[in-house]
């Protein structure tokens, strides 16, 4: 099959012969139909986080089954499924008390000796790879895709979506009137705001550098925009609000807008972040602030519980009450990966996926 590679840091990507393993006991090989351009596989690309390498990234997809290992029995050759990238395991303390998106049994990147280059064994990103033309993944990480629901738009499902909204709804579990900032308008972030308009917030508040997101952003439910480039954020939503909001969203992933995020919630709020700082970035907020209640936390994969929610996120999609069409910007095949993260790196896109035969 067709797959991007990775080489090195830096590198471009590149379209490869790879051989995929068959399936095993409780695995599942899925021909994929879409694969999202996320940020997070950039971070690797640019080794802001490490991998080993060569490897096949993409953790944002969905396709058809095409075989099934002795002994699955969630989904069957022909059903459409989006694939979570945290397979959960079911029998982990994370896994049994609600947590499956922090399952110990699930390594961020997985087995070792199922695709291979040129004979030689490649490690599995996110338990998938999704940039090829075929994934070999635990039954685990399959959630059905409903009639209505395209797999380009079930693909975004399977992280920007479910993180963005995730965030808001599982993690801060943010409470109807409440106020809110995101950091951040790109995949995740438009997702946050959308999530915050669904959670019923009174006040979503964002913040860009680029007029396009910024348009994007009230499109998807900011009520009030502030781009960053021309004026200090903090100053501006301290000012806005009357000492703060209750929630503010950190959707880009380095320290500084963590630490902003910190700065602009009022006492009692809540700093929530979801981007992925780089591995090298330390987090300072003064320690007084905790006088006054104010938190900062992680949130990761919108603390998904995959099969509880991708239904409903797909659901809400079927009746056009969550916009996932509008984020998809452009469209590219495979053999224009390259070309695609170029864009995504000029701020061009809300999201763009690669659509396969
Ligand atoms: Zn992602
Ligand atoms: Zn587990």
């Amino acid at each position: 099959m067709k797959a991007a590679v990775m080489y090195g840091v830096g590198q471009p990507l590149v379209i490869e012969d790879v051989q995929v393993d068959e399936p095993r006991a409780g695995e599942v090989l899925v021909k994929t139909g879409a694969s999202g351009v996320c940020h997070s596989d950039l971070h690797f690309m640019e080794g802001s986080y490490p991998t080993a390498v060569p490897i096949v990234l993409g953790h944002e997809s969905a396709g058809v089954v095409a075989k099934v290992g002795p002994g699955v029995t969630r989904v069957s050759p022909g059903d459409r499924v989006v694939i979570a990238f945290v397979a959960s395991c079911g029998n982990c303390d994370f896994c049994v008390t609600g947590k499956p998106f922090l399952c110990a049994g699930s390594a961020a990147l997985g087995r070792g000796d199922r695709l291979k280059l040129n004979g030689n064994p490649m490690p599995q990103f996110a338990n998938m790879s999704a940039f090829a033309e075929y994934q070999l993944v635990s039954e685990n990480a399959c959630v059905h895709v409903p009639d209505g629901v395209p797999l380009e738009a079930a693909a975004l499902v399977g992280c920007s979506v479910m993180t963005g909204v995730g965030a808001v709804a599982n993690t801060a579990k943010v409470p109807v009137g409440s106020t809110v900032a995101v950091i951040g308008c790109g995949g995740v972030g438009l997702n946050v705001i959308q999530g915050a308009a669904l959670a019923g917030a009174a006040r979503i508040i964002a913040v860009d550098v680029f007029e396009n997101k910024l348009a994007a952003a009230r499109e998807f439910g900011a009520t009030d925009v502030i781009d960053a480039s021309q004026e200090d954020p903090v100053g501006k939503v301290v000012g806005m609000t009357g000492g703060g909001v209750d929630f503010a969203f950190e959707a880009i992933g380095l320290a500084k807008t963590a630490e902003q995020c910190f700065h602009m919630t009022k006492a009692g709020g809540r700093a929530v972040v979801v981007g992925m700082i780089p591995i090298t970035q330390m987090v300072s907020v003064p320690g007084a602030m905790f006088l006054r209640e104010k938190g900062i936390i992680g949130s990761f994969y919108g603390s998904t519980r995959q099969t509880h929610d991708m239904p409903w996120l797909m659901e809400l999609y079927r009746q056009k009450r969550l916009k996932i069409d509008e984020l998809i910007t452009r469209r590219y095949r495979l053999s224009e990966i390259n070309e695609a993260y170029d864009a995504l790196k000029k701020g061009e896109v809300n999201r763009s996926v690669l659509l396969f035969d």
